[in-house]
C-alpha cells in the first residue's frame, strides 16, 4: 500500500520518477496531464473545455479537474495505491484529495518535492519528447531514445507537446510559483513533505525516493503497532 504525490515544477522529472516508482511497486502512475492530454486526442467533452488552458500554459479550473481525479481515483487499480504526478497543483486540489482521503479513513504516506533550478528546467524541457500513444518521456540530451524519434517501449512516434513552445513553458513556470509552490508549505505542516535535489540523475533521485518510501512505510507500521 503506497499513497504518493510527487510535486515539482514542469520539467522536474515527476513523470519519469512517478512512472519508474509505480512500476516498481505494481502501483498505477496516475498523471493528470496524461489524462488531460488523452481527453484532448479522443475530442471528449472534458477534452475540449480543457484544451484551451492548456494551450496557454493555465490551469485547468478546479471543478473539472476534481471530478476527473474523482473518477479516476475510483477505478479499481487505484484502490492499494498510487504514484500522483501533476496533482494535486493548486490548494484546493491538496484538500480536496484530503477530504476525498480522511472519508475513506486513508492517508497518503509521502509527498515527494522535485527540486531543480529554472535554468534547468527551461533546458530540459526544450529538448523533451513524449510518446502520444504509452506517453513515455523521453529527453534528446539525456535520455534519448534508442532510435530517433521512435518510443523504446511501443514503437510509437515521438512527438513535441504543444505546451513545450518557449513561450508556452515560461507561462506554465509562472503559473507553477503562483499556483503550486504554495503547496510545499501546505504538506511541509503536515509532515509528509520530503525535498529531493532533481538535478543528481534519473537512477539516483529514484533511489532516493525509494528510501524515503521505505522509511514511511516502516514509520505507518510502527504507528500501527503502537
Ligand atoms: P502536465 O502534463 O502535468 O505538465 O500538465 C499539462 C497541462 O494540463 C497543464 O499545463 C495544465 O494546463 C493541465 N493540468 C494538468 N494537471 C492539472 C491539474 N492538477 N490542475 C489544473 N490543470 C492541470
Amino acid at each position: 500500500m503506497m499513497r504518493m504525490v510527487l510535486l515539482g515544477p514542469p520539467g522536474s522529472g515527476k513523470g519519469t520518477q512517478a512512472g519508474a516508482l509505480a512500476r516498481r511497486r505494481g502501483i498505477p502512475h496516475i498523471a493528470s496531464g496524461d489524462i488531460l492530454r488523452a481527453n484532448v486526442k479522443e475530442g471528449t467533452e472534458l477534452g475540449r473545455r480543457a484544451a484551451p488552458y492548456m494551450e496557454r500554459g493555465e490551469l485547468v479550473p478546479d471543478e473539472l479537474i476534481l471530478d476527473m481525479m474523482a473518477e479516476r481515483l475510483a477505478e479499481p487499480d487505484a484502490a492499494e495505491g498510487y504514484a500522483l504526478d501533476g496533482f494535486p497543483r493548486t490548494v484546493a486540489q491538496a484538500e480536496a484529495l484530503d477530504g476525498r482521503l480522511s472519508e475513506r479513513q486513508q492517508r497518503l504516506e509521502a509527498v515527494v518535492y522535485l527540486e531543480v533550478p529554472e535554468k534547468e528546467l527551461l533546458r530540459r524541457l526544450s529538448g523533451r519528447r513524449i510518446c502520444p500513444d504509452c506517453n513515455a518521456i523521453y529527453q534528446l540530451e539525456t535520455m534519448a531514445p534508442r532510435q530517433e524519434g521512435i518510443c523504446d517501449a511501443c514503437g510509437g512516434g515521438l512527438i513535441q507537446r504543444k505546451d513545450e513552445q518557449p513561450e508556452v513553458v515560461r507561462r506554465r513556470l509562472q503559473v507553477y510559483a503562483r499556483e503550486t509552490e504554495p503547496l510545499l508549505d501546505y504538506y511541509r505542516r503536515t509532515g509528509l513533505l520530503h525535498e529531493v535535489d532533481g538535478t543528481i540523475g534519473v537512477d539516483n533521485v529514484l533511489a532516493e525516493i525509494d528510501g524515503i518510501v521505505k522509511g514511511s512505510a516502516t514509520e505507518a507500521a510502527g504507528k500501527r503497532q503502537a
